[in-house]
Protein backbone atom coordinates (compact mmCIF):
# COMPACT_ATOMS: atom_id res chain seq x y z
CA UNK A 1 0.00 0.00 0.00
CA UNK A 2 0.94 3.57 -0.90
CA UNK A 3 1.75 5.76 2.03
CA UNK A 4 -0.32 9.34 1.36
CA UNK A 5 -2.45 11.18 3.24
CA UNK A 6 -5.16 9.32 1.48
CA UNK A 7 -5.22 5.93 3.31
CA UNK A 8 -5.53 7.90 7.35
CA UNK A 9 -8.18 9.77 8.32
CA UNK A 10 -8.09 13.64 8.48
CA UNK A 11 -9.47 15.36 11.58
CA UNK A 12 -10.02 12.38 13.32
CA UNK A 13 -6.93 12.85 15.88
CA UNK A 14 -7.13 16.48 17.47
CA UNK A 15 -4.23 18.24 18.65
CA UNK A 16 -3.59 17.10 22.13
CA UNK A 17 -3.34 21.05 23.53
CA UNK A 18 -5.36 23.73 23.37
CA UNK A 19 -3.14 26.09 22.05
CA UNK A 20 -2.65 26.01 18.04
CA UNK A 21 -0.10 23.53 17.14
CA UNK A 22 3.42 25.23 17.72
CA UNK A 23 6.22 22.11 17.25
CA UNK A 24 9.12 22.12 18.82
CA UNK A 25 10.66 19.32 17.13
CA UNK A 26 8.88 17.59 14.43
CA UNK A 27 8.42 13.47 13.69
CA UNK A 28 11.74 11.97 12.16
CA UNK A 29 14.15 14.48 13.69
CA UNK A 30 17.50 13.11 13.74
CA UNK A 31 19.00 12.59 17.76
CA UNK A 32 21.42 10.97 19.50
CA UNK A 33 20.84 7.16 19.08
CA UNK A 34 16.94 7.51 17.64
CA UNK A 35 14.88 9.47 15.11
CA UNK A 36 11.87 11.33 17.16
CA UNK A 37 9.42 8.89 17.08
CA UNK A 38 6.88 11.70 17.71
CA UNK A 39 6.05 15.65 17.73
CA UNK A 40 7.21 17.96 20.70
CA UNK A 41 4.35 20.35 21.21
CA UNK A 42 5.51 23.82 22.67
CA UNK A 43 3.92 24.11 26.36
CA UNK A 44 6.06 27.68 26.61
CA UNK A 45 8.30 26.58 29.29
CA UNK A 46 5.26 25.77 31.32
CA UNK A 47 4.32 22.46 32.80
CA UNK A 48 0.58 21.98 33.69
CA UNK A 49 -1.39 22.50 30.81
CA UNK A 50 -3.99 20.25 29.86
CA UNK A 51 -3.92 17.35 28.26
CA UNK A 52 -6.46 16.25 25.74
CA UNK A 53 -7.62 12.72 24.30
CA UNK A 54 -7.33 12.87 20.79
CA UNK A 55 -10.39 11.08 20.11
CA UNK A 56 -12.23 8.95 21.84
CA UNK A 57 -10.51 5.28 22.92
CA UNK A 58 -9.91 3.40 25.54
CA UNK A 59 -6.19 3.47 27.96
CA UNK A 60 -4.08 0.93 26.87
CA UNK A 61 -1.18 1.21 28.85
CA UNK A 62 0.00 3.37 31.35
CA UNK A 63 3.84 3.54 31.93
CA UNK A 64 5.86 5.10 34.58
CA UNK A 65 9.49 5.10 34.66
CA UNK A 66 12.30 7.47 35.62
CA UNK A 67 13.48 8.21 32.11
CA UNK A 68 12.60 7.94 28.51
CA UNK A 69 8.93 9.19 28.25
CA UNK A 70 8.14 9.37 32.35
CA UNK A 71 4.38 9.72 32.61
CA UNK A 72 2.96 8.77 29.53
CA UNK A 73 -0.37 7.04 28.92
CA UNK A 74 -1.66 5.01 25.46
CA UNK A 75 -4.76 4.69 24.22
CA UNK A 76 -6.31 2.72 21.39
CA UNK A 77 -8.84 4.15 18.82
CA UNK A 78 -11.81 2.66 17.14
CA UNK A 79 -9.76 3.14 13.79
CA UNK A 80 -7.01 0.86 14.32
CA UNK A 81 -4.41 3.23 15.88
CA UNK A 82 -3.07 4.33 18.96
CA UNK A 83 -1.65 8.38 20.63
CA UNK A 84 0.61 7.94 23.00
CA UNK A 85 1.25 11.07 25.49
CA UNK A 86 4.66 11.57 27.09
CA UNK A 87 6.58 13.50 29.64
CA UNK A 88 3.60 14.24 31.80
CA UNK A 89 3.63 16.12 34.84
CA UNK A 90 0.50 13.97 35.98
CA UNK A 91 -2.56 12.42 35.18
CA UNK A 92 -6.15 13.46 35.69
CA UNK A 93 -9.40 12.03 37.15
CA UNK A 94 -10.12 8.78 37.39
CA UNK A 95 -7.12 7.53 35.39
CA UNK A 96 -4.87 9.63 38.43
CA UNK A 97 -7.12 7.58 41.27
CA UNK A 98 -6.52 4.45 39.74
CA UNK A 99 -2.69 4.53 38.92
CA UNK A 100 -2.09 6.40 42.58
CA UNK A 101 -3.61 3.39 44.13
CA UNK A 102 -2.04 1.09 41.99
CA UNK A 103 1.23 2.28 42.56
CA UNK A 104 0.28 1.99 46.44
CA UNK A 105 -0.85 -1.62 46.04
CA UNK A 106 2.09 -2.54 44.19
CA UNK A 107 4.44 -0.07 46.09
CA UNK A 108 6.26 0.92 43.07
CA UNK A 109 6.44 4.60 41.22
CA UNK A 110 7.81 3.32 38.35
CA UNK A 111 5.49 0.57 36.36
CA UNK A 112 4.12 -0.82 32.74
CA UNK A 113 0.95 -1.95 32.90
CA UNK A 114 -0.57 -3.04 29.25
CA UNK A 115 -4.31 -3.84 29.19
CA UNK A 116 -5.39 -6.65 27.31
CA UNK A 117 -9.57 -6.03 28.17
CA UNK A 118 -10.47 -2.16 26.95
CA UNK A 119 -10.15 -0.76 30.39
CA UNK A 120 -10.94 2.93 30.80
CA UNK A 121 -13.16 4.43 28.22
CA UNK A 122 -11.91 8.40 27.04
CA UNK A 123 -13.76 10.66 25.19
CA UNK A 124 -12.28 13.17 22.62
CA UNK A 125 -11.39 16.31 24.30
CA UNK A 126 -11.52 15.05 27.86
CA UNK A 127 -8.57 15.86 29.70
CA UNK A 128 -6.55 12.95 30.66
CA UNK A 129 -3.53 14.49 32.40
CA UNK A 130 -1.04 17.82 32.71
CA UNK A 131 1.92 18.42 30.35
CA UNK A 132 5.41 18.49 32.33
CA UNK A 133 8.63 17.69 31.75
CA UNK A 134 8.92 14.12 33.26
CA UNK A 135 11.65 11.12 32.15
CA UNK A 136 14.17 11.75 29.74
CA UNK A 137 12.77 15.31 28.52
CA UNK A 138 15.27 18.04 28.96
CA UNK A 139 12.66 21.23 29.19
CA UNK A 140 8.58 21.12 29.81
CA UNK A 141 6.62 19.94 26.52
CA UNK A 142 4.16 17.49 25.12
CA UNK A 143 5.52 14.60 23.24
CA UNK A 144 2.97 13.01 21.46
CA UNK A 145 2.75 10.01 18.76
CA UNK A 146 0.42 7.81 16.78
CA UNK A 147 0.61 4.49 15.98
CA UNK A 148 -0.62 1.70 13.79
CA UNK A 149 -1.95 -1.02 16.06
CA UNK A 150 -1.45 -3.94 13.73
CA UNK A 151 1.94 -2.92 12.78
CA UNK A 152 2.72 -1.36 16.10
CA UNK A 153 4.82 1.19 13.61
CA UNK A 154 4.66 5.08 14.28
CA UNK A 155 3.24 7.14 12.13
CA UNK A 156 4.00 10.73 10.82
CA UNK A 157 1.41 12.69 12.58
CA UNK A 158 1.22 14.82 9.28
CA UNK A 159 -0.32 11.56 7.58
CA UNK A 160 -3.81 12.67 9.71
CA UNK A 161 -3.76 15.99 8.56
CA UNK A 162 -1.89 17.17 11.56
CA UNK A 163 0.69 19.11 10.22
CA UNK A 164 1.60 23.05 11.03
CA UNK A 165 1.59 25.68 8.46
CA UNK A 166 4.66 25.22 6.53
CA UNK A 167 6.43 27.33 3.33
CA UNK A 168 9.42 27.59 3.91
CA UNK A 169 11.53 24.99 1.92
CA UNK A 170 14.61 22.41 3.04
CA UNK A 171 17.79 23.43 1.95
CA UNK A 172 20.57 21.66 0.88
CA UNK A 173 23.95 22.85 2.71
CA UNK A 174 26.60 20.75 1.54
CA UNK A 175 27.14 17.55 -0.37
CA UNK A 176 30.06 14.77 0.69
CA UNK A 177 31.33 12.66 -1.51
CA UNK A 178 32.75 9.32 0.01
CA UNK A 179 34.79 6.44 -1.29
CA UNK A 180 34.37 3.16 -0.72
CA UNK A 181 37.52 1.21 0.46
CA UNK A 182 38.20 -1.77 2.15
CA UNK A 183 37.86 -0.78 5.22
CA UNK A 184 34.46 1.24 4.68
CA UNK A 185 34.75 4.67 3.66
CA UNK A 186 37.08 7.50 2.80
CA UNK A 187 35.23 10.83 2.71
CA UNK A 188 36.88 12.09 -0.21
CA UNK A 189 35.54 15.69 -0.83
CA UNK A 190 32.89 18.32 1.31
CA UNK A 191 31.43 20.70 -1.36
CA UNK A 192 29.54 23.70 0.28
CA UNK A 193 26.20 24.45 -1.98
CA UNK A 194 26.24 28.08 -2.33
CA UNK A 195 26.07 31.24 -4.61
CA UNK A 196 29.43 30.84 -4.76
CA UNK A 197 30.18 27.15 -6.12
CA UNK A 198 26.48 27.07 -7.70
CA UNK A 199 24.21 28.59 -10.46
CA UNK A 200 20.47 28.42 -9.63
CA UNK A 201 17.92 27.96 -12.82
CA UNK A 202 14.18 27.91 -11.95
CA UNK A 203 14.46 24.68 -10.64
CA UNK A 204 17.44 24.00 -8.90
CA UNK A 205 20.92 24.51 -7.92
CA UNK A 206 23.43 23.46 -9.94
CA UNK A 207 27.10 23.15 -8.71
CA UNK A 208 29.77 24.75 -11.15
CA UNK A 209 32.39 22.38 -10.76
CA UNK A 210 31.87 19.13 -12.32
CA UNK A 211 32.62 16.07 -10.34
CA UNK A 212 35.70 13.97 -11.41
CA UNK A 213 35.34 10.66 -10.13
CA UNK A 214 37.56 7.20 -10.93
CA UNK A 215 35.74 4.30 -11.92
CA UNK A 216 35.28 3.12 -8.19
CA UNK A 217 32.54 2.86 -6.13
CA UNK A 218 31.54 6.09 -4.55
CA UNK A 219 28.62 7.13 -2.13
CA UNK A 220 26.73 10.07 -1.55
CA UNK A 221 25.83 12.35 1.71
CA UNK A 222 24.11 15.53 2.63
CA UNK A 223 24.19 18.37 5.33
CA UNK A 224 20.62 19.47 5.04
CA UNK A 225 18.00 20.75 7.00
CA UNK A 226 14.05 21.42 7.33
CA UNK A 227 12.84 24.65 8.83
CA UNK A 228 9.27 24.79 10.50
CA UNK A 229 8.18 28.25 12.08
CA UNK A 230 9.36 28.51 15.08
CA UNK A 231 10.76 25.00 15.49
CA UNK A 232 14.57 24.93 16.78
CA UNK A 233 15.94 21.78 17.34
CA UNK A 234 17.12 18.81 14.95
CA UNK A 235 15.00 19.97 12.16
CA UNK A 236 15.03 15.96 10.40
CA UNK A 237 13.92 15.49 6.56
CA UNK A 238 10.67 14.20 5.37
CA UNK A 239 12.27 12.92 2.42
CA UNK A 240 15.76 12.32 0.66
CA UNK A 241 15.92 11.24 -2.95
CA UNK A 242 18.71 11.14 -5.21
CA UNK A 243 18.71 9.92 -9.12
CA UNK A 244 21.77 9.29 -11.26
CA UNK A 245 20.47 10.44 -14.68
CA UNK A 246 16.85 10.03 -14.17
CA UNK A 247 16.95 6.47 -12.48
CA UNK A 248 16.06 6.52 -8.69
CA UNK A 249 18.74 5.31 -6.50
CA UNK A 250 18.35 6.31 -3.45
CA UNK A 251 15.23 7.38 -1.63
CA UNK A 252 14.73 8.00 2.55
CA UNK A 253 10.86 8.87 3.26
CA UNK A 254 9.84 9.51 7.16
CA UNK A 255 6.35 8.49 6.80
CA UNK A 256 6.37 5.61 9.76
CA UNK A 257 9.01 3.30 11.55
CA UNK A 258 8.84 0.95 14.25
CA UNK A 259 10.00 1.83 17.67
CA UNK A 260 12.59 -0.49 17.83
CA UNK A 261 14.21 0.24 14.54
CA UNK A 262 14.96 3.77 15.39
CA UNK A 263 18.84 3.58 16.65
CA UNK A 264 19.57 2.59 12.77
CA UNK A 265 20.26 6.83 12.99
CA UNK A 266 23.72 5.46 13.49
CA UNK A 267 23.84 3.71 9.80
CA UNK A 268 21.97 6.64 8.14
CA UNK A 269 24.10 9.31 9.28
CA UNK A 270 27.85 9.41 8.41
CA UNK A 271 28.61 8.51 12.43
CA UNK A 272 32.49 9.31 12.96
CA UNK A 273 32.27 12.76 11.52
CA UNK A 274 29.38 13.39 13.79
CA UNK A 275 31.22 12.41 16.79
CA UNK A 276 34.04 14.40 15.26
CA UNK A 277 32.08 17.69 13.81
CA UNK A 278 29.14 17.66 15.40
CA UNK A 279 26.96 17.56 12.73
CA UNK A 280 24.76 14.80 11.03
CA UNK A 281 25.97 14.22 7.78
CA UNK A 282 22.30 12.08 6.07
CA UNK A 283 24.44 9.08 3.67
CA UNK A 284 22.57 8.15 0.15
CA UNK A 285 23.45 5.11 0.20
CA UNK A 286 22.49 1.59 2.92
CA UNK A 287 24.68 0.14 4.98
CA UNK A 288 24.73 -4.17 4.67
CA UNK A 289 23.62 -3.91 8.62
CA UNK A 290 21.31 -1.28 8.04
CA UNK A 291 17.96 -2.70 8.14
CA UNK A 292 15.95 0.62 8.30
CA UNK A 293 12.31 0.32 6.63
CA UNK A 294 12.19 3.98 5.37
CA UNK A 295 14.87 3.14 2.22
CA UNK A 296 13.93 2.52 -1.19
CA UNK A 297 17.06 1.71 -3.02
CA UNK A 298 18.21 0.32 -6.28
CA UNK A 299 20.06 -2.83 -6.38
CA UNK A 300 23.48 -1.22 -5.60
CA UNK A 301 21.25 0.46 -2.68
CA UNK A 302 22.32 3.63 -3.42
CA UNK A 303 25.85 2.97 -3.99
CA UNK A 304 27.80 4.45 -7.48
CA UNK A 305 29.67 2.44 -9.10
CA UNK A 306 31.68 4.74 -11.51
CA UNK A 307 33.38 1.76 -13.49
CA UNK A 308 29.70 0.37 -14.41
CA UNK A 309 28.74 3.47 -15.95
CA UNK A 310 27.85 3.17 -19.90
CA UNK A 311 28.85 7.17 -20.32
CA UNK A 312 31.74 9.16 -18.88
CA UNK A 313 29.34 11.88 -18.60
CA UNK A 314 25.91 12.21 -16.39
CA UNK A 315 24.19 14.17 -13.61
CA UNK A 316 23.57 13.22 -10.16
CA UNK A 317 20.83 15.24 -8.67
CA UNK A 318 19.58 15.22 -4.78
CA UNK A 319 15.94 16.14 -3.92
CA UNK A 320 14.94 16.84 -0.12
CA UNK A 321 11.40 17.64 0.79
CA UNK A 322 9.38 18.29 3.56
CA UNK A 323 5.71 16.91 4.24
CA UNK A 324 3.91 20.29 2.24
CA UNK A 325 6.01 19.42 -0.51
CA UNK A 326 8.38 22.22 -0.01
CA UNK A 327 11.69 21.32 -1.65
CA UNK A 328 15.32 22.23 -2.68
CA UNK A 329 16.92 20.05 -5.45
CA UNK A 330 20.72 20.04 -6.19
CA UNK A 331 22.59 18.91 -9.50
CA UNK A 332 26.25 18.26 -10.22
CA UNK A 333 27.34 17.20 -13.19
CA UNK A 334 30.06 14.15 -13.26
CA UNK A 335 32.65 12.68 -15.55
CA UNK A 336 34.39 8.96 -15.33
CA UNK A 337 38.63 10.05 -15.56
CA UNK A 338 40.87 7.63 -15.82
CA UNK A 339 41.74 5.04 -13.26
CA UNK A 340 44.36 4.98 -10.08
CA UNK A 341 44.51 8.47 -10.18
CA UNK A 342 43.54 8.11 -6.50
CA UNK A 343 47.12 7.63 -4.29
CA UNK A 344 45.23 8.38 -0.94
CA UNK A 345 42.85 5.52 -1.39
CA UNK A 346 45.74 2.89 -2.22
CA UNK A 347 47.69 4.16 0.57
CA UNK A 348 44.21 4.04 3.28
CA UNK A 349 43.53 0.46 1.19
CA UNK A 350 46.75 -0.79 2.53
CA UNK A 351 46.69 0.53 6.27
CA UNK A 352 44.40 -2.19 7.51
CA UNK A 353 45.19 -5.09 5.44
CA UNK A 354 46.40 -7.29 8.37
CA UNK A 355 44.08 -6.35 10.82
CA UNK A 356 41.28 -8.78 11.90
CA UNK A 357 37.93 -8.39 10.22
CA UNK A 358 34.06 -8.43 11.71
CA UNK A 359 31.72 -8.85 8.95
CA UNK A 360 27.91 -7.95 9.89
CA UNK A 361 24.77 -10.55 10.03
CA UNK A 362 27.25 -12.89 12.01
CA UNK A 363 27.30 -14.17 15.59
CA UNK A 364 31.33 -13.51 15.71
CA UNK A 365 33.71 -14.72 18.83
CA UNK A 366 36.88 -12.93 19.36
CA UNK A 367 38.89 -14.55 22.52
CA UNK A 368 42.41 -13.19 23.72
CA UNK A 369 44.25 -13.79 26.81
CA UNK A 370 41.49 -12.37 30.13
CA UNK A 371 39.05 -11.18 27.55
CA UNK A 372 35.97 -13.25 25.56
CA UNK A 373 33.85 -11.08 23.22
CA UNK A 374 30.71 -12.17 21.39
CA UNK A 375 28.93 -10.41 18.97
CA UNK A 376 25.34 -10.45 17.93
CA UNK A 377 24.32 -10.99 14.27
CA UNK A 378 22.85 -7.02 14.67
CA UNK A 379 26.04 -5.73 16.84
CA UNK A 380 27.64 -4.07 13.33
CA UNK A 381 26.55 -1.94 10.13
CA UNK A 382 29.41 -2.68 8.54
CA UNK A 383 32.76 -4.26 7.87
CA UNK A 384 35.28 -3.70 10.36
CA UNK A 385 39.05 -4.43 10.28
CA UNK A 386 39.45 -3.99 14.38
CA UNK A 387 42.08 -3.42 16.59
CA UNK A 388 41.95 -4.97 19.97
CA UNK A 389 44.70 -3.86 22.48
CA UNK A 390 45.53 -4.78 26.21
CA UNK A 391 47.18 -1.56 28.26
CA UNK A 392 48.04 -1.89 31.76
CA UNK A 393 45.70 -0.82 34.19
CA UNK A 394 45.48 2.54 35.28
CA UNK A 395 43.99 3.90 38.61
CA UNK A 396 41.15 2.31 40.01
CA UNK A 397 40.75 -0.68 37.77
CA UNK A 398 41.16 -4.17 38.81
CA UNK A 399 42.08 -5.68 35.48
CA UNK A 400 44.40 -5.00 32.29
CA UNK A 401 41.95 -2.12 30.19
CA UNK A 402 41.18 -3.65 26.79
CA UNK A 403 40.96 -1.70 24.07
CA UNK A 404 38.72 -2.39 21.52
CA UNK A 405 38.62 -1.01 18.07
CA UNK A 406 36.88 2.54 17.83
CA UNK A 407 33.89 3.95 19.37
CA UNK A 408 33.85 6.32 16.38
CA UNK A 409 32.54 3.05 14.86
CA UNK A 410 28.86 2.40 16.21
CA UNK A 411 27.43 -0.71 17.32
CA UNK A 412 23.77 -1.46 16.72
CA UNK A 413 22.75 -4.48 19.21
CA UNK A 414 25.15 -4.77 22.35
CA UNK A 415 27.64 -7.46 22.46
CA UNK A 416 28.61 -9.66 24.95
CA UNK A 417 31.79 -9.18 27.23
CA UNK A 418 33.51 -10.95 29.78
CA UNK A 419 36.86 -9.86 31.34
CA UNK A 420 38.80 -12.39 33.55
CA UNK A 421 39.04 -11.38 37.16
CA UNK A 422 42.46 -12.18 38.82
CA UNK A 423 43.55 -12.03 42.43
CA UNK A 424 40.49 -10.04 43.55
CA UNK A 425 39.39 -11.00 47.14
CA UNK A 426 35.92 -12.82 47.17
CA UNK A 427 34.60 -10.75 49.34
CA UNK A 428 34.41 -8.25 46.88
CA UNK A 429 33.19 -10.33 43.81
CA UNK A 430 29.42 -9.29 44.30
CA UNK A 431 31.01 -5.37 43.85
CA UNK A 432 32.69 -5.61 40.63
CA UNK A 433 31.41 -4.34 37.02
CA UNK A 434 32.76 -3.31 33.65
CA UNK A 435 34.10 0.30 33.15
CA UNK A 436 33.71 1.47 30.14
CA UNK A 437 35.50 4.93 28.64
CA UNK A 438 35.57 6.03 24.93
CA UNK A 439 39.40 6.62 25.48
CA UNK A 440 40.07 9.12 28.18
CA UNK A 441 40.80 7.22 31.37
CA UNK A 442 39.56 10.05 33.54
CA UNK A 443 36.17 9.35 31.79
CA UNK A 444 35.07 5.79 33.18
CA UNK A 445 31.37 5.10 33.41
CA UNK A 446 29.45 1.82 34.40
CA UNK A 447 28.74 -0.68 31.65
CA UNK A 448 27.03 -3.00 34.69
CA UNK A 449 27.78 -6.62 34.66
CA UNK A 450 28.31 -9.18 37.46
CA UNK A 451 31.30 -11.47 38.77
CA UNK A 452 30.51 -15.34 37.31
CA UNK A 453 32.83 -18.19 37.61
CA UNK A 454 36.35 -16.05 37.14
CA UNK A 455 35.13 -13.66 35.15
CA UNK A 456 32.86 -10.63 35.59
CA UNK A 457 30.58 -10.65 32.44
CA UNK A 458 28.81 -7.48 30.70
CA UNK A 459 26.81 -5.82 27.45
CA UNK A 460 29.10 -3.98 25.46
CA UNK A 461 27.03 -0.80 23.85
CA UNK A 462 29.83 0.75 22.10
CA UNK A 463 33.62 -0.34 21.35
CA UNK A 464 36.07 1.37 23.46
CA UNK A 465 37.71 0.67 26.74
CA UNK A 466 36.72 -1.40 28.91
CA UNK A 467 37.88 -2.93 32.30
CA UNK A 468 37.19 -4.46 35.50
CA UNK A 469 36.17 -2.27 38.31
CA UNK A 470 34.94 -1.96 41.82
CA UNK A 471 31.80 -0.16 42.94
CA UNK A 472 31.24 -0.08 47.23
CA UNK A 473 30.11 3.05 48.05
CA UNK A 474 26.05 3.84 48.66
CA UNK A 475 24.35 5.96 47.38
CA UNK A 476 23.65 9.34 49.06
CA UNK A 477 20.78 11.48 50.10
CA UNK A 478 20.12 15.02 51.20
CA UNK A 479 17.05 17.08 52.79
CA UNK A 480 16.96 20.09 49.95
CA UNK A 481 16.52 23.14 51.87
CA UNK A 482 14.52 21.08 55.35
CA UNK A 483 11.46 22.91 54.57
CA UNK A 484 7.38 22.08 53.10
CA UNK A 485 7.70 22.74 49.29
CA UNK A 486 4.27 23.81 47.71
CA UNK A 487 4.55 23.07 44.22
CA UNK A 488 2.44 24.15 40.97
CA UNK A 489 -0.28 22.87 41.89
CA UNK A 490 -0.18 23.61 45.66
CA UNK A 491 0.54 20.00 47.07
CA UNK A 492 2.75 20.16 49.62
CA UNK A 493 5.57 17.93 48.92
CA UNK A 494 9.03 17.21 50.63
CA UNK A 495 12.27 17.14 48.26
CA UNK A 496 15.19 14.92 48.53
CA UNK A 497 18.73 15.48 46.40
CA UNK A 498 20.08 11.92 45.99
CA UNK A 499 23.40 11.13 43.70
CA UNK A 500 25.39 7.51 43.23
CA UNK A 501 28.99 8.03 42.57
CA UNK A 502 29.05 4.89 39.79
CA UNK A 503 26.46 2.39 39.24
CA UNK A 504 23.28 4.30 39.21
CA UNK A 505 20.64 3.97 41.70
CA UNK A 506 18.32 0.69 41.33
CA UNK A 507 15.97 1.29 43.89
CA UNK A 508 14.20 3.44 46.31
CA UNK A 509 11.73 3.26 49.02
CA UNK A 510 10.43 5.42 51.60
CA UNK A 511 8.90 5.09 54.84
CA UNK A 512 6.72 7.81 57.03
CA UNK A 513 6.13 6.01 60.79
CA UNK A 514 6.50 2.51 59.24
CA UNK A 515 4.17 2.88 56.24
CA UNK A 516 5.40 2.77 52.59
CA UNK A 517 5.00 6.19 50.48
CA UNK A 518 5.07 7.08 47.17
CA UNK A 519 8.35 8.58 45.66
CA UNK A 520 8.92 9.95 42.69
CA UNK A 521 12.01 9.62 41.29
CA UNK A 522 13.64 12.38 38.37
CA UNK A 523 17.34 11.02 37.75
CA UNK A 524 17.97 13.83 35.33
CA UNK A 525 17.49 16.22 38.76
CA UNK A 526 18.87 14.12 40.78
CA UNK A 527 15.84 14.48 42.72
CA UNK A 528 13.13 12.10 45.04
CA UNK A 529 9.88 14.09 45.92
CA UNK A 530 6.98 13.08 48.10
CA UNK A 531 3.97 14.62 47.63
CA UNK A 532 1.71 14.47 50.47
CA UNK A 533 -1.35 12.16 50.23
CA UNK A 534 -3.25 10.20 52.43
CA UNK A 535 -0.69 8.28 54.24
CA UNK A 536 0.66 11.92 55.31
CA UNK A 537 -2.78 12.93 56.30
CA UNK A 538 -3.05 9.68 58.30
CA UNK A 539 -0.06 9.71 60.61
CA UNK A 540 -1.01 13.36 61.05
CA UNK A 541 -4.07 12.56 62.21
CA UNK A 542 -3.28 9.64 64.42
CA UNK A 543 -0.96 12.69 66.33
CA UNK A 544 -3.98 15.06 66.50
CA UNK A 545 -5.78 12.07 67.96
CA UNK A 546 -3.15 11.97 70.71
CA UNK A 547 -3.63 14.80 73.35
CA UNK A 548 -0.85 14.15 75.38
CA UNK A 549 0.65 17.31 76.37
CA UNK A 550 3.66 18.93 76.84
CA UNK A 551 5.71 15.95 74.71
CA UNK A 552 7.63 16.77 71.64
CA UNK A 553 6.83 14.51 69.11
CA UNK A 554 8.29 13.92 65.29
CA UNK A 555 7.41 11.81 62.37
CA UNK A 556 9.86 9.40 61.45
CA UNK A 557 10.77 9.18 57.59
CA UNK A 558 13.00 6.83 56.13
CA UNK A 559 14.50 6.51 53.22
CA UNK A 560 16.30 3.83 51.57
CA UNK A 561 18.22 3.94 48.42
CA UNK A 562 20.19 0.78 46.66
CA UNK A 563 22.14 1.10 43.64
CA UNK A 564 23.12 -1.66 41.35
CA UNK A 565 26.31 -3.57 43.13
CA UNK A 566 23.77 -3.50 46.60
CA UNK A 567 25.44 -0.91 48.57
CA UNK A 568 22.46 0.09 50.24
CA UNK A 569 21.93 3.70 52.42
CA UNK A 570 19.39 4.13 54.84
CA UNK A 571 18.62 7.52 56.22
CA UNK A 572 16.04 8.42 59.29
CA UNK A 573 14.78 12.19 58.89
CA UNK A 574 13.07 13.72 61.81
CA UNK A 575 10.22 15.57 61.28
CA UNK A 576 8.55 18.03 64.21
CA UNK A 577 5.02 17.90 64.28
CA UNK A 578 3.25 20.87 65.80
ZN1 LIG B 1 9.31 13.94 21.75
Amino acid sequence: MKLNAQNYPQNYFRYPLDSLPNLVSPFGGLRDNHFHSGIDLRTNGREGLPVYAAADGYITRIKIQRNGYGKAVYIEHANGFSTVYGHLQKYNGPLANWIHQYQYINKTFEFDKIFIKPFLFVKKGEIIGYSGNSGGSTGPHLHYEIRDIRTEKILNPALFGLVPKDTIAPVILKLFVYKFVTEGLLLKNEIAVSAKSCYKTDSMWVLKDMLLLSPETYGFGLETYDYIHNAWDEKGIYEISYYNNSALKFKHCLNQFAFDESKYINAHIDYPYYRIQKTRVQKCFVDDGNMFSTYTTDAQKGRFNASLQDNHMGEVIFVVKDFNQNSFKLKANYRIVSANLDQEKIAYDGKNRNKPMLIPGKAQQINAEGIKIKLDPKSLYDTVFYKLEINAPQKEMLSNEFEFHTPNTPVHAAFDIAIQAMHIPVSLHSKLLLGYSNGKSDNIRSAGGNYENGWVKGKGASFGNYSIVLDTIAPSIKWMDYKNEYDANDTLRWDFEVKDNFSGISSYKGFLNGNWILLDYDPKNQQITYRFDEVYQAVLAKYAADQTEGMLKSMDLLIILEDQKGNVREKHFEIPVW
